[in-house]
């Protein structure tokens, strides 16, 4: 069967793509108006509403709730978040060790509301393995295991070569590290379940409705205009798109693949039966689940991103993307030389100059955001969206300051992006570093990451 390559992504060909709801029908008012029907905006959207039952809150989504990442993720609802070794220099070790528990319960607060809500998202909490399969990869391994532990998460298992393939027998790998901080999902069946839940609270959602300008208390739209006290984005990837938000987060792309349904030889190769997340330790790493159906999905960079911010075509990704995930799978899995890729597709991330993700509400416009997540949005989403809910109920005097609202990572700002073509240019010659730099790695017998990786995470900011 040919790969179908689109379609948004792979996910929407298990549920369909939903019938649109109505655009905006004109001006109108609203307490909050929350910009963006994704994870962010949704759980907003929901946790605001439970909170105080009789705020009237808009949500206002270009497309359809679900276009954006939160559609086409690798589905690790997980306890990562972008910046946190930025948090812990900015603001003290323990600062940063607060914001990391909060994230842990996050993946249980998402598994949690789930249930409560009837959303059958695939759920299953196997934890996340990320694996070495080079001396380089092994001490980045060591290292990260180590930094983790020193972040208090004293559950997490660095395992050797053997013990990571009674888990899942990734071909080469040499050591494993194991959190059970970690879930996998179907990440459209958690965001349509999600739209339809904060619907039947009262929340009024219109899709097809792209917010052109937002200035305090104010969502412009070709249709009318919402004005709100509150005004709250959460358009992560898509920012750039907005006016005067053109070198804020940079779109990044990440790609993936879908097999087919993988027969039960092939699982008898692989292991996997504890359907845990699994990564690499690559500078351009991998990331892949076994989905309810048995298949691998597997995502990676790909093209990183395209000239002047661009963002969207609907998930079509190129095809050098596809052959490059489908090597990737079948060096991870020989079993797998043979097998059908059904599906490809596309998204972005957004990603700010320091990629440290951030939450925010300006007291003195009303204006909020939350996101630059980087890669790890499932469940930092909703982290964000209650601090967010904390922080309009503080502001509105209904609430006072909360463990959340002190985290670290809340009122963070960051400077801007380069303007093109030094964009263009910055993040295409940072992955093409990346990428030559795993490939010595692979080959190299030293434990050391390569210099031109190291040189490369100092000029973008990543570390
Ligand atoms: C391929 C891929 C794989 C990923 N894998 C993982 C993973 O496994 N685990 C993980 O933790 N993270 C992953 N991520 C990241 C994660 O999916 C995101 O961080 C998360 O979904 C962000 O949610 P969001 O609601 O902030 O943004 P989005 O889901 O992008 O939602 C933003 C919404 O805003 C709408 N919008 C944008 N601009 C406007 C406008 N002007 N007017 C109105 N509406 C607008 C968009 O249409 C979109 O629906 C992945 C991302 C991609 C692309």
């Amino acid at each position: 069967m040919a790969t179908v390559n689109g379609g948004i992504s792979f996910w929407y060909a298990t549920t369909g793509v939903p019938a649109p709801r109505e655009p905006l029908p004109g001006d109108t008012s609203a307490d909050v108006c929350v910009v963006g029907g994704g994870y962010t905006g949704l759980w907003t959207a929901y946790y605001l509403k439970k909170a105080v039952p009789f705020l009237r809150i808009v949500v206002l989504e270009q497309k359809f709730c679900g276009y954006g990442a939160s559609g086409r993720n690798g589905g690790w609802l997980y306890n990562g978040i972008a910046g946190r070794d930025r948090y812990a220099r900015l603001h003290g070790h323990d600062a940063a060790v607060r914001l990391q528990r909060a994230m842990n319960d996050t993946v249980d607060e998402v598994i949690r509301v789930a249930e409560e809500e009837g959303i059958d998202a695939d759920v299953h909490k196997g934890g996340v393995l990320e694996v070495a399969y080079s001396p380089a990869q092994l001490a980045r391994l060591k290292a990260f295991h180590e930094a983790e532990t020193a972040f208090g998460e004293k559950d997490r298992l660095l395992l050797g070569a053997a013990q990571t393939a009674e888990r899942i027998r990734v071909a080469g790998t040499v050591g494993g590290t194991w959190t059970p901080h970690g879930a996998r999902i179907h990440p459209v069946k958690l965001v349509q379940g999600l739209a339809a839940a904060v619907e039947a609270l009262g929340v009024v959602v219109h899709e097809s409705t792209p917010v052109t300008e937002i200035r305090p208390k104010h969502a412009v739209t070709p249709y009318g205009t919402v004005r709100a006290p509150y005004v709250l984005r959460c358009t992560e990837g898509f920012t750039a798109g907005i006016s005067g938000q053109r070198r804020a987060w940079l779109p990044m792309n990440s790609s993936m693949i879908a097999t087919e349904p993988l027969p039960r030889q092939v699982w008898d190769t692989i292991g996997w039966e504890g359907r845990e997340t699994l990564g690499d330790m690559a500078h351009a790493y991998m990331y892949a689940q076994r989905t309810a159906d048995d298949r691998i999905a597997l995502g990676g960079r790909g093209v990183p991103y395209r000239f002047g911010s661009r963002t969207d075509n609907d998930g079509r990704t190129q095809a050098s993307t596809v052959a490059a995930l489908r090597e990737i799978l079948v060096r991870f899995f020989p079993a797998t030389a043979g097998v059908a890729i059904d599906h490809a597709w596309s998204g972005v991330l957004g990603v700010p100059r320091d990629w440290c993700a951030s939450v925010e509400l300006d007291r003195a416009t009303g204006l909020g955001w939350a996101g630059g997540y980087v890669g790890s949005g499932v469940a930092t989403a909703n982290l964000a969206a209650r601090t967010l809910r904390d922080l309009v109920q503080l502001d509105s005097g209904q609430g006072g300051a909360t463990e959340l609202t002190g985290l670290p990572w809340v009122g963070h700002r960051v400077r801007r992006w380069e303007p093109e073509p030094f964009r263009w240019l910055g993040v295409h010659g940072l992955y093409a570093a990346y990428r030559a730099a795993d490939r010595r790695e692979q080959t190299a017998r030293t434990g050391r990451t390569d210099r031109v990786a190291q040189v490369a995470d100092r000029i973008s900011g990543r570390h």
